[in-house]
């Protein structure tokens, strides 16, 4: 089978603190490897600063709809990858009011609550667990809802990196929702280089996607520009369970625009 991927559907600048590449050096490196679309999808979490209540720290995410739909022949979409923050599955920012603007005026319509405020004009969201205090003590059932919840989001296109976060969750009805909902699932490079428990979980999920006929989105989670694009051991990893190469929605550009318009977050069809 071929497993040529041509979008990075998961990727950081340094907008993101412990990532060093801007978006320009970003776009650059897609257009290197060939990528026919690249989707820039900073953290929007705790990680980034102290003071959540305050927009100037988030401008850089609530204004990159801004950015050009196609740079240097690559599809540019901006999103953002937001933590999942109890065993709800709530956002990053969910019970956070901001009221002024970057200027420090006052929304003309009133406060919103952060998650709104940094991803209403968003293409989509990827949902990840990295802080796991929040299920500390808690049981499969519990874990699972966090997931489950995610997946409500309006804005959530993508559950991040399930394998990495090592929550004992029901894999089969995380996914069974996800494909009913027409998002996807995500296997990406980055986790290839963690530790072989991570690796196992993340085979069992995708024989699992392969199994229940699950979508899911290949990516790189690239932290650096020379990481764009880059798939070195997912292919052997995909070709050893036999993945079916039409699941990946990540494969190119038209697949993974269709995938999205039939989630119903937005509707990019244009660009196909
Ligand atoms: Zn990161
Ligand atoms: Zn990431």
């Amino acid at each position: 089978m071929d497993y040529t991927i041509r979008c990075d559907t998961h990727t950081h600048t340094l907008f993101s603190r412990h990532a060093y590449s801007t978006i320009e050096e970003n776009v650059r490196a897609a257009k290197a490897q060939g990528l026919e679309l690249l989707a820039s999808t900073d953290h929007y979490s705790s990680m980034l600063y102290h003071d959540f209540s305050d927009s100037r720290n988030y401008q850089y995410l609530s204004t990159a709809h801004e950015w050009p739909r196609e740079w240097m022949g690559v599809t540019l979409l901006n999103g953002c990858e937001a933590d999942i923050v109890d065993l709800e599955g709530h956002l990053f920012g969910w019970d956070i009011e901001v009221s002024k603007t970057i200027t420090g005026d006052d929304f003309k319509y009133g406060p919103e609550t952060l998650l709104h405020h940094v991803t209403k004009k968003m293409d989509y969201v990827i949902a990840s667990v990295h802080g796991k205090r929040f299920a500390d003590g808690a049981d499969r059932v519990q874990c699972t809802k966090a997931y489950l919840g995610a997946l409500d989001h309006r804005k959530v296109f993508i559950l991040g990196h399930i394998g990495r976060s090592g929550l004992d969750v029901d894999v089969d009805e995380i996914l069974l929702k996800a494909k009913s909902m027409h998002k996807l699932i995500e296997i990406n490079e980055h986790t290839m280089d963690t530790d072989e428990e991570a690796i196992r979980r993340c085979r069992a999920i995708a024989i699992r996607c392969a199994e229940l006929d699950v979508p899911i989105s290949v990516a790189t989670d690239a932290h650096i520009s020379c990481k764009i694009g880059k798939f070195t051991r997912l292919p052997a990893f995909l070709s050893e369970i036999h993945f079916p190469e039409e699941l990946i929605m990540s494969r190119d550009k038209a697949h993974f625009l269709t995938a999205l318009k039939q989630s119903g977050i937005t509707d990019l069809t244009d660009l196909i």
